[in-house]
């Protein structure tokens, strides 16, 4: 009986053994990579150890008056021993992916080629999206040089702790030490790591770090910008913020900060959304994009005009363009198209209203609209450090200033053609 017990509990615990291996090997393959991958076999050049450093943080969704409709301290003395701009206007669409790209390539979306989130390709006849790890890892989707790709072309070394486009090899290069992204690691973290790439020796120290934080943008979906949460999350980033440059200044290295987000935050009217016009027919067009830029591909050119009037006619709710009749201000449309990547066909709507094709209620807060027209969508521009004029607030101004700048802080010279000027420079550097 023993025995029998004995070889029952033992196929019984070989079983939970097997089921345990099992379970962990799934779990294992479902975790996202958090080490971090470091390009072996480069320096600073001795030039180039000389130069100062840039963090560049970014708060995604952190809009242009949370610090002080938030009262977040840190963040207010800080720039108050910097620049403070009265904010800094996102490109069109004011979405994640393309404004991120934009401030490390000084870029227009439609220019550097990250037109959306999500975008669909008729060259490649294939979408781009954020959420496929294939796509995003792919250096060939993204245009323009990065900050980190000048940088290290110029023997200077880099280091991202996320940033959109550093996990990609562009034009063959990522930054020296990086990370795949992975929205749950702790700011703790983060922080460590941060000032760990700044004690390294001077050769292997990086001179340019990104920093990425999403939460503000969470919190501002989920629960609108005006909620204790979206406080709550402004508050801790806050604090966040004073434990990473208060270890930061401990390293005694010249270090800028740039603290920027890529656009703001409004509420929608999510009990009346636009459907798909019956006008678009999707055995003729691609339909991509959403929420307040719809974009539609035609697979023959032939179908663009009819669809195109029809559209004009019925339009209830948004507006309907040609890429090549898209208002020029927003610079989006058939003369920045350079990976022709924008629709043959625009819809756009106006806060608060949003196109809405999933059948699900969408969040009470987005974000996408026109920055010109839309100040909610606004972002925020601080900065801070021994190179930068002191005590001085400036106008708003386009978010492709920021490569010039971070250029100039550390004497990388560029000569490809950017949308970004020298203006932010000259405003904010002695
Ligand atoms: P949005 O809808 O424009 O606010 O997109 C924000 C989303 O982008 C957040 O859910 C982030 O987690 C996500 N995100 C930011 N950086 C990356 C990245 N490098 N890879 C994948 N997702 C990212
Ligand atoms: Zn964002
Ligand atoms: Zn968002």
């Amino acid at each position: 009986m023993s025995i029998i017990s004995g070889n029952y509990l033992c196929g019984m615990k070989k079983c939970l053994l097997f089921l345990y291996l099992l379970l962990s090997a799934a779990s294992v393959s479902a975790q996202p990579d958090t080490t971090q991958q470091v390009i072996s076999g480069r320096q600073n050049s001795p030039r180039q150890q000389q130069k100062p450093y840039v963090i560049l943080i970014s708060a995604d969704g952190f809009r242009y008056d949370y610090a002080d409709k938030y009262n977040a301290t840190t963040l207010k003395t800080l720039r108050a021993q910097g620049v403070e701009a009265e904010s800094m206007l996102p490109s069109f669409p004011s979405k994640t992916f393309p404004n991120h790209y934009t401030i490390v390539t000084g870029m227009y979306p439609a220019t550097h080629g990250l037109i959306n989130n999500y975008f669909y390709d008729p060259n490649r006849k294939e979408s781009y999206t954020l959420r496929d790890r294939d796509k995003v890892e792919d250096g060939s989707w993204y245009g323009g040089v990065p900050l980190w790709v000048l940088a290290e072309q110029q023997q200077m070394l880099t280091a991202s702790y996320f940033w959109v486009g550093s996990e990609a090899p562009i034009q063959g290069v990522w930054p020296t030490y990086y990370y795949k992204y992975n929205e749950k690691t702790a700011f703790e973290d983060r922080v460590k790591t941060v000032v760990s790439w700044l004690k390294l020796p001077e050769e292997k120290r990086p001179h340019l770090i990104t920093l990425y934080l999403s939460e503000v943008d969470y919190a501002g979906h989920v629960f609108g910008p005006n909620a204790p949460e979206t406080a709550a999350a402004v508050h801790v980033l806050d604090e966040n913020i004073r434990k990473l440059t208060e270890a930061v200044a401990a390293t005694g290295l010249p270090v800028n900060y740039i603290f920027v987000s890529d656009h703001g935050m409004t509420e929608i009217d999510r009990d009346h959304t636009l459907p798909l016009p019956v006008a678009v027919d999707t055995a003729k067009f691609i339909v991509s994009g959403g929420e307040m830029v719809v974009e539609l591909h035609a697979k023959n050119k032939r179908d663009i005009r009819p669809t195109y009037r029809r559209l004009k006619k019925e339009a209830d709710g948004y507006r309907v363009y040609r890429k090549r009749n898209m208002p020029r201000h927003l610079h989006y449309g058939a003369k920045e198209d350079a990976y022709k990547r924008l629709g043959d066909i625009l819809l756009l709507t106006e806060v608060p209203t949003v196109f809405n094709f999933s059948g699900r209620r969408p969040s009470p807060a987005t974000h996408g609209f026109d920055p010109c027209t839309v100040k909610d969508m606004h972002a925020t521009f601080y900065a801070w450090g021994p190179s930068f004029k002191k005590g001085i607030r400036i106008p708003s101004f386009r978010n492709t200033e920021v490569y010039p700048l971070v250029a100039e802080l550390l004497g990388l010279r560029y000569t490809h053609k950017i949308d970004g000027t020298k203006k932010l420079v000259k405003e904010v550097l002695p």
